[in-house]
């Protein structure tokens, strides 16, 4: 179960790796984690890793590499795992299939969950959050009982910055043009399932789970 999770902001990713997580007990490997693990164990790569981060500097491909290649030889992983948010690149995806190639192994799902632009547009900015004490609201998903203010304590709900739709749209466009040559590079190695991400939370996981059952038999 060496599976590769893809999908714009808001499309669901982090939901459907929770529910994949739970039913096959593999890890959930966000690169975030990955990267803050290296750091706090104080490995050799994630002290070269947190140089970069502190110059505001990207971390360089060999350096990434290297913490996924000593993420994924924990005993944890040997069932398999999840990854989520690396590989970003296709330099990086040929690097991935390259250390798994000296492990015996291979990249056998990558699952993108698909969701048209617009409709992650609508979800991406309707978060609201109260000023005083940080819920946060959904105007489509979870509205709060009166329009623009808190159910606990009544006070004024606002949109942070990076919400707003001209940032947003950025943010999708930024993403879709760095992911195409990626999704390409899967789909030409026929591991490369889409998923329909705009169906119930519980139908995407059960189009999901067919494809990873298909892999178990
Ligand atoms: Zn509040």
């Amino acid at each position: 179960m060496n599976i590769i999770l893809m999908g714009l902001p808001g499309a669901g990713k982090g939901t459907q790796a929770d529910s994949i997580v739970e039913k096959y007990d593999i890890p959930h490997i966000s690169t975030g984690d990955m990267f803050r693990a290296a750091i706090s164990e104080g490995t050799e790569l994630g002290l070269k890793a947190k140089s970069y981060m502190d110059q505001g500097a990207l971390v360089p491909d060999e350096v990434t590499i290297g913490i996924v290649r000593e993420r994924l030889s924990k005993p944890d992983c040997e069932k398999g795992f999840l990854l989520d948010g690396f590989p970003r690149t296709v330099p990086q995806a040929e690097a991935l299939d390259e250390l798994l190639a000296a492990m015996n192994r291979k990249v056998e799902h990558v699952i993108n969950i698909q969701v048209d632009p617009d409709e992650l547009v609508k979800r991406l900015t309707g978060r609201r959050i109260c000023k005083v004490c940080g819920t946060s609201y959904h105007l489509q998903f979870n509205p709060p009982k009166n329009e623009g203010v808190c159910d606990k304590d009544g006070s004024e709900l606002y949109q942070r910055e990076d919400d707003n739709p001209e940032t947003v749209k950025n943010r999708l466009d930024v993403n879709m043009t760095q992911t195409a040559p990626l999704l390409d590079f899967y789909e030409t190695k026929s591991v490369l399932s889409n998923i329909n991400g705009q169906q119930d939370i519980q139908n995407v996981f059960k189009d999901l789970d067919v494809i990873l059952q298909g892999n178990a038999q």
